[in-house]
């Protein structure tokens, strides 16, 4: 294979394109803890979560065992609309670093949503549809997610409500847009619609929303609702597991050439794309076959992982949700007003969660003018204008490919470049007038949130 040249860009036939998703659970020595109800403290059964959820996805989410989960033709012909997604040699990346890493990205921006969020967004819709219902609510923050889901239920022909982060409603009126020609309705939240949206809004006048409250406003409307339920673009199992589609194609199309990576990059919100890209390779280091470096990149200014703590936490502000255990800055955590990069969700995957807690993975916190910094790199040298959540990983792999190039090392570093920037110019226009600054919040204001955490299951 030495003598082989790698192309720019390697890409899957179609009859190459996985088949199966892989659930990394099946491999995982220790399970990820199960949600929980608040009231008893116990384990939701499928029917606790039958209101809420699809039933479908409720055994995926819920199904700890099954190793490879058949991906349905009906999902497997939309992913060829747009999949697979190529995996890219960073060449011009690599020169302009003059370091001798090889790096190689899995672009999933090749989609009119712009990111990785389609690949669990169709499916979600697909397991809606088949349940005979007349439509899902979300909740979305700057609009990724509910742009996809839009496009799968336009394509399924499902009523879609989404309720969007009232401050990215107001400052995204385009994606706001996308969402509607798609055929969702958008309400920015917190609204009057719903008992939880009225509540904090009675409590906090003139707030500009927060995810955690938009998902008690849809979770609200889907359970009052007959025909609906609530769907969520990261953070479940059943995300994740969608998501695998992502570091399956990866894992053929570096098998293609025989290459191995030694480090493989994700930036982590709720941590969907990371546990989709990293799900095939993390299998075999669980298995014991194969090891790698992992590492989770997050935000300086919404810091789970490297400063939260693992514990039971409320998904959302309202408080109505099942208890997940995480990592989390809990369930009140707000990132500062300054912060303009995405990956704002206070908790993370319980699958990465309990990885990285056993020590399969390591995590990683950037400060986001060094991720725009980054990203503005990249751009000017791939071409490719990143968002600024996968910034996070390009700003990571670059540290990594620095340091090879100290050592003189070649390694090959895998990163997840999960979409583009189109809508978040606001924000490149605040670092490019350098109006953007950094918040890295004290030690005392991480305490407000992890000190309201709710009361510990003991079982
Ligand atoms: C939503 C989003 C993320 C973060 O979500 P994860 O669930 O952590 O993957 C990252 N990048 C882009 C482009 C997104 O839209």
């Amino acid at each position: 294979m030495e003598n082989q040249k790698i192309p720019y860009k390697i890409y899957l036939n179609e009859d190459e394109m996985p088949k199966n998703w892989y659930n990394v659970r099946a491999d995982m020595k220790v399970k990820p803890a199960p949600l929980v109800n608040p009231g008893t403290l116990q384990p939701m059964t499928a029917a606790d979560l039958a209101p809420v959820f699809c039933d479908e996805l409720i055994a995926q989410e819920l199904d700890n065992d099954t190793r490879e989960v058949p991906i349905p033709d009906e999902i497997r012909g939309f992913y060829k609309m747009y999949r697979p997604s190529p995996l890219v040699r960073a060449y011009c990346l690599e020169e302009k670093l003059k370091t001798p890493a090889h790096i190689y990205y899995k672009f999933e921006g090749n989609n009119t949503s712009g990111s990785h969020k389609l690949n669990s967004a169709i499916a979600q819709a697909y397991y809606a549809k088949k349940q005979g219902l007349k439509g899902v609510t979300t909740e979305t923050g700057a609009g990724q997610w509910g742009t996809a889901l839009s496009m799968a239920c336009a394509y399924l022909d499902l009523d879609c409500k989404v309720y969007m982060v009232k401050v990215s409603y107001e400052q995204k009126p385009f994606r706001r847009e996308v969402m509607r020609t798609y055929g969702a309705s958008v309400t920015p939240s917190p609204s009057m619609e719903t008992n939880v949206g009225r509540k904090i809004l009675a409590e906090h006048p003139g707030t500009t929303g927060s995810l955690g409250c938009a998902i008690s406003e849809a979770v609200e409307v889907a359970t009052s609702n007959p025909g609906y339920r609530y769907v969520l673009g990261s953070v479940l199992n059943q995300v994740l597991l969608h998501q695998s589609v992502i570091g399956l194609e990866t894992k053929i199309a570096l098998d293609k050439y025989g290459i191995v990576p030694d480090i493989i990059i994700g930036c982590a919100g709720g941590g969907s794309n990371l546990g989709g890209l990293i799900a095939p390779f993390m299998g075999e280091k669980l298995r014991g076959e194969r090891d790698y470096r992992i590492i989770a990149v997050e935000p300086a200014s919404c810091p789970s992982f490297t400063r939260g703590k693992f514990a039971y936490d409320f998904c959302d502000t309202g408080m109505i949700c099942p208890l997940a255990k995480m990592y989390t800055l809990g369930a009140g955590f707000i990132p500062s007003p300054n912060h303009a990069g995405g990956l704002r969700f206070h908790g993370m995957s319980p699958v990465l969660s309990q990885l990285y807690h056993d020590g399969y993975m390591e995590a990683v916190s950037a400060e986001q003018t060094a991720v725009f910094e980054a990203a503005e790199f990249f751009a000017r040298t791939e071409g490719i204008l990143p968002a600024p959540e996968s910034s996070h990983a390009i700003k990571a792999a670059i540290d990594e490919a620095n340091k090879c190039r100290e050592t003189g090392e070649a390694k090959n570093i895998v990163f997840g470049l999960t979409g583009t920037g189109y809508f978040d110019l606001v924000a490149y226009e605040q670092f490019n007038n350098g109006t953007m600054t950094d918040h890295i919040p004290t030690d005392e204001e991480l305490a407000v949130g992890l000190n309201a955490l709710p009361p510990q299951p003991t079982f």
